[in-house]
């Protein structure tokens, strides 16, 4: 009896491998994705099995399974994080001129190996009570000692922040960017702690006056059902740095078919649903986050903070400079 049974196991295992499915390593908050992918299922059939954790965690789960690895697709913020997983040959490229067509060039790898989803970008907030937005201009003049103790920002450790700097050391090299590191560690209100979102409640409850934020977070805050979280985000504007020069700072997240995977054409397949009109559209409105295609409109709410230059720098400069980023922040004394 035993024997039966297991011989009817290994022929339904056999016929689930057949059926159409995609299994999706993903270190994104499972209600900021777990919807569009339910939606895919519906209008599909395709079954999608969702694994959610940490960036870096899944990326080593990924080299540790090897060949192993039941993960088709890796999805995950952060172009640092994508840069990491394709140095760490957890990833495989893919060759789809849909993709190729619908993802900006500097928004994906140039071997195929990752593509962006969506976009978001670490602007400066500030308090719209203390802060006259003229004094502002670029990431550049938060080092400048007119600033003095009134700067909040989250860890060096926090990717968005290594990120950020990444692009600075590639533009500028390693010891100009520490020097502005150093001169805005000595602008800190306080050490660094919290998320992004706590930078917005400090500069609400009077802590500091100017912060460097992701664009959600405040969306985020700003169309809360908390109406504590609304006043924390209507105390503060948003200003959009280096208009006149290379333009606010962008990340993204993206999604890579990964080394192992055992589905690849369903996984390339959902990944051009993901940047397909519906999903577009549902991002930007329900993650608020900007559409990875300039055909696709932002949130209303994302559309009222204006028009920006948006930084154009090839994202795998990001991952590449990740090191010397981190590094440098250390030396700048930047926790
Ligand atoms: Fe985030």
């Amino acid at each position: 009896m035993r024997r039966v049974l297991t011989t009817i196991a290994t022929v339904l295992c056999a016929s689930l491998v057949q059926a159409d499915e995609v299994n999706i390593y993903s270190a994104r908050e499972e209600n900021l994705i777990k919807p569009i992918l339910d939606i895919y299922s519906r209008e599909t059939g395709v079954t999608v099995n969702l694994v959610t954790g940490g960036a870096d965690e899944l990326i080593q789960r990924l080299s540790l399974e090897g060949a192993n690895s039941p993960a088709d697709l890796l999805l995950t913020v952060d172009v640092g994080r994508l840069y990491r997983a394709k140095e760490a040959g957890v990833l495989q490229s893919v060759q789809s001129p849909l993709l190729d067509a619908e993802v900006p060039a500097n928004y994906r790898d140039s071997e195929g190996y990752w593509y962006a989803l969506s976009l978001r970008s670490r602007v400066i907030v500030y308090d719209k009570e203390r802060v006259n937005p003229a004094d502002l201009s670029t990431y550049a003049d938060l080092a400048d000692p007119k600033w003095r103790g009134k700067i909040c920002v989250r860890s060096s450790s926090n990717i968005y922040n290594q990120s950020m700097v990444a692009s600075m050391v590639s533009r500028n090299g390693v010891a100009q960017t520490e020097e502005w590191a150093e001169g805005l560690v000595a602008n800190f209100a306080r050490s660094p702690q919290g998320g992004d979102r706590e930078q917005i409640s400090a500069i609400a409850a009077g802590q500091c006056q100017v912060a460097l934020v992701n664009t959600y977070y405040l969306a985020g805050l700003l169309s809360s059902s908390n109406p504590a979280d609304r006043a924390n985000g209507e105390a503060v504007a948003v200003f959009w740095p280096d208009q006149n020069s290379n333009g606010a700072h962008i990340n993204i997240s993206g999604a890579a078919v990964t080394k192992a995977a055992k589905n690849k054409d369903a996984a390339v397949k959902l990944m051009e649903y993901l940047v397909g009109d519906e999903a577009q559209h549902w991002y930007a409105e329900t993650n608020n986050e900007f559409p990875v295609r300039d055909d696709v409109q932002s949130s209303e709410l994302l559309k009222s903070w204006g028009e920006f230059k948006a930084d154009d720098i090839a994202l795998d400069q990001l991952g590449i400079h990740n090191a010397e980023a981190v590094r440098l922040m250390d030396r700048a004394g930047w926790k």
